[in-house]
């Protein structure tokens, strides 16, 4: 296909495609979609080899958030039976990070459902980074605690934090539908705080929430523009009692079009599979791994994960390899940008960054979602089961998390 020549061509030059060809991406047929992701694949393995990076989440405040982010199952209103909680305290949330380093994650996300933090926060959240960095050598740490106010995002930066993540989660001309109580505009300012203290960017995009293509490739030429470093693409789970419950709108095909744009808008950024991987990738994950290089590992913030072990499995047996601590993540020139300063770069080629989420989710912030099954740590047994087809609802695969942070059970990973 010449529309998919052209993209490999571009993205290994790091060149923009354009948005006409961003859309037809999206709008390629299943019998398009190998090419589209072995295209995917040859720009993913130019920038990032066949590593996968392990992320981890801890729930540092879980629920009674104040904003009303409609897909947000710690919103405001929210009836999903979700476990609530306030902040950890650091040596729990240092003991939950390590069995997450201890599975193989190299970086710890530390999120915390509210609008923003309080300076107060930000000094709890540094002595949390700090016990974490004490016993984790080498972890690198992304704090995801919401919007930031002027000097907090530096304070972070001084307590040790590698990382900020504020997701857009959505197009500009759409955000006012998904939430209320802030904009579009304060989620790009806080990326950019975060980026101008010299904070590595972390910000995505939720798909599946009612967007159209348009609206798709709009976010994503945004974090391009705000150069973020990594860019978390979470499929929305649509969790009950939260407004967006009846929103089943992709495919595991669907999916892998959606990370193929983001792999090629974004060439040489960490594009990261977050929240609703298993819930809407399911058994094509592996697939997706050829287009992303970056996954969380274990549990999400409010639901549950495949087990971290399946996840280790998984990409063994796709012949990827886990990212190891002594290697980095980001290719040289977006590596040495960023310890050239807080300069600005964009998820493209030239520099910048963000917060949010990872999943659909919370304060702004990382996953909301993803879901996962009890003890096992996995979804939904397989079993004589009758056949199914791609775009049915996959409630039964959607699990509230039970385990971890927050309860006396040991976590996923
Ligand atoms: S996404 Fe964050 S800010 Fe929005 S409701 Fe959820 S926890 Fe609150």
């Amino acid at each position: 296909m010449d529309l998919l020549n052209t993209l490999v061509e571009k993205g290994l030059r790091r060149e923009l495609p354009t948005r006409e060809e961003a859309l037809a991406v999206l709008a390629t047929s299943d019998d398009e979609l190998l090419e589209v992701v072995a295209a995917a694949g040859k720009v993913r393995r130019q920038w990032f080899g066949r590593r996968v990076k392990l992320n981890y989440l801890v729930n540092l405040k879980s629920g009674l958030c104040p904003e009303d982010c409609s897909y947000c199952s710690q919103r405001l209103g929210s009836k999903a039976e979700i476990l609530k909680y306030t902040w950890l305290k650091p040596d729990e949330a240092s003991q939950a990070a390590a069995a997450g380093v201890a599975g193989g994650a190299k970086r710890v996300c530390l999120v915390a459902s509210g609008r923003g933090p309080t300076d107060r926060d930000v000094e709890r959240v540094g002595k949390t980074i700090e016990a974490i960095k004490e016993q984790n050598e080498g972890v690198e740490v992304c704090a995801c605690l919401g919007l930031l106010s002027d000097g907090q995002a530096e304070r972070l930066r001084e307590a040790g934090a590698d990382a900020y993540n504020h997701n857009l989660n959505t197009s500009e001309a759409t955000y006012g539908d998904i939430t209320k109580t802030h904009t579009y505009a304060d989620r790009v300012d806080t990326v950019q705080k975060a980026h101008a203290a010299g904070l590595s960017a972390c910000s995505g995009l939720i798909a599946g929430m009612g967007e159209s293509d348009e609206d798709l490739v709009d976010v994503v030429y945004a974090l391009r523009e705000l150069d973020s470093d990594s860019v978390p693409v979470n499929f929305l789970i649509p969790f009950e009692g939260t407004p967006l419950a009846k929103e089943w709108n992709l495919t595991p095909q669907r999916c892998l079009r959606i990370l193929a744009m983001v792999r090629f808008v974004c060439p040489d950024v960490e594009v990261r599979i977050a929240g609703g991987r298993e819930v809407h990738l399911r058994s094509m994950q592996p697939l997706a791994l050829h287009i992303a290089n970056s996954i969380f590992l274990g549990d999400y913030l409010t639901s549950e994960g495949q087990a971290g072990q399946a996840d280790l499995d998984m990409i063994a047996d796709a012949g990827f390899e886990v990212e190891g601590a002594g290697t980095t993540t980001l290719p040289k020139h977006r590596a040495d940008a960023l310890a050239a300063a807080g300069a600005a770069g964009g998820c493209g080629s030239e520099a910048s960054a963000g917060c949010g989420s990872e999943a659909s989710a919370g304060c702004g912030s990382p996953t909301e979602e993803a879901g996962g099954c009890g003890p096992c740590g996995g979804h939904a047994a397989p079993s004589a089961a009758p056949a199914r087809t791609s775009d049915e609802a996959r409630t039964d695969l959607v699990a509230v998390r039970r385990r971890g942070a927050g309860t006396d059970l040991a976590p996923n990973a």
